[in-house]
Order: C-alpha cells, then structure tokens, then sequence
C-alpha cells in the first residue's frame, strides 16, 4: 500500500532579514490511507507549521512533502491549491468561519470554492449535520452560535467534499469537554466510516489518545512515534 502522506526529511526555516527561525527540522514520517494520527508537542515545537506543510499552505525549506504520491514541490501555485481542494479538508482552532454568513451559506460556500463538478449532495450533508447536531442552527450566523457550534459548523464545512485527508490543527483547543468530545467523536466516525485519514494536533494527552498513531515533537523535532490507545469517543451532545 502507497502511504498517503510521506514527509521526507521535511525542513522549515522562516527567515525575516537576519533571523532565521528553524521552526521544523529533518522530519520523516509516513501516514497509510485510513489512519488516524495525533500530533502533541509543546507549544512553538512546530506543530502548526507542520500542519501547513501538509497542507501545501506553505513551502517547505528542505526535504520532500509527498501527498498521494506527489511532491508538492514538483506543483505551481495554481496545481498546489487544485491538490489541496481535491484531497484536504481543513479544521482550525478558531474555526474561521465568514461572519456575515450563515451557517449553512459557510458550508455551501466552501463546497463551491472546491470546484466538485458533481452538485452538493444535500442528502450527505443532512446526515452530517444531524451527526454533528446542528441541523436546527444552520440558519443562524457564526456569532449566533457557541464555540461548540461554530466548530462543528467548521467540521461540517470540512467534511461536505469527502475529503480523503482531514487535517485539524488544536480543533478543541478553544472548546468546552462536552464540545470537544463532539468534535473528537466525528473526527473518529469520519476515519472509521468513512475511511477519511485524519491528522490532529493536540496539546490534550486525552483527545490524542484516540488516535491509532501519536507523533511527538519537540524544538521542530520529531522525537517519537508510537501507538495511541484507539479510544473510542461518545459524545453526549
Ligand atoms: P506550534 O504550533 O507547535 O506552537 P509553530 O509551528 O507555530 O509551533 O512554531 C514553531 C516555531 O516557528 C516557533 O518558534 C514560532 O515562533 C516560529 N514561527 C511560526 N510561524 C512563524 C512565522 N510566520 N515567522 C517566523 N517564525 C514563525
Ligand atoms: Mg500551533
């Protein structure tokens, strides 16, 4: 089986005039379609710029990040962002929804912005909602909304183009236990049923134990990778 994601000796250094800030150093991992990994690390150990390396958000200093067998770095702009549209669903700690818009208007948006030639299919997105219990909130504005909702709301918009990557960069960071939990439980339903691979960074030794895989970094290191719990999530939300 061809891994899905294959970071190889994955450099970052961000330079702004004389200072050069190695912010991710040497990292070599591969990820199987279907798994599900946590990535934990203290803050500023480059957790968040590992995430956008995946992402193809941003272009790696040194070293290969190779998504479905190709290397972002062989991309233009304009092939980066269609790979990133076709394959990547992203969920951020502060959920970056568009204000001035509904819920339902973020999700639908999002949908058109991946250019899916087929329509949106109402029906998958009914489902999801109902799994992420917003069904009734979709008429409603981001500051309408709790954190919680926002988030699942974000989830949503995620997930509405069946993304084969999932990537969540402290999706809990800013939310309550029973909020988390929710959010944890979908990421976990949308890897188990949906053969989604999913990447999480956490800071929270609890959410990260739900994953198949932990990745420990430290000082823009990976210093370990062993076997998570599996835990399985019920939300009561
Ligand atoms: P984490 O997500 O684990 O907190 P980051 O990847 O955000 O870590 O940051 C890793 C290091 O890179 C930190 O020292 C941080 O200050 C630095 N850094 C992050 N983004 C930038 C940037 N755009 N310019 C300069 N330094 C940055
Ligand atoms: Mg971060």
């Amino acid at each position: 089986m061809q891994p899905i994601i294959r970071a190889e000796h994955l450099g970052k250094t961000y330079r702004s005039g004389k200072i050069e800030v190695p912010a991710l150093q040497d990292a070599t991992f591969t990820v199987d379609p279907g798994e599900f990994v946590s990535i934990v690390g203290p803050s500023g150990s480059g957790k968040s710029t590992l995430f956008y390396l995946l992402g193809g958000l941003t272009r790696a200093t040194s070293g290969k990040m190779i998504i479905d067998g190709v290397d972002f770095a062989t991309l233009n702009d304009g092939e980066r962002t269609e790979m990133r549209k076709s394959k990547i669903g992203f969920i951020f700690q502060k959920f970056n929804l568009l204000p001035t818009l509904t819920a339902r208007q973020n999700i639908e948006i999002a949908y058109g912005i991946s250019g899916r030639s087929e329509p949106l299919d109402k029906g998958h997105l009914a489902h999801l909602t109902d799994m992420l219990g917003i069904t009734d909130r979709l008429d409603h504005r981001p500051s309408e909304l709790s954190g919680g909702q926002q988030q699942r709301v974000a989830i949503a918009r995620a997930l509405v183009t069946r993304p084969a990557i999932i990537l969540a960069d402290e999706p809990t960071g800013n939310l309550d236990t029973a909020s988390s939990d929710a959010v944890l439980e979908m990421l976990q339903r949308s890897n188990r049923e949906f053969k989604q691979t999913v990447l999480m960074i956490t800071h929270n030794p609890e959410a990260a134990s739900i994953a198949d895989r932990i990745l420990r970094m430290r000082d823009g290191k990976i210093t370990g990778i062993e076997a998570g719990l599996g835990r399985v999530v019920h939300a009561t939300i």
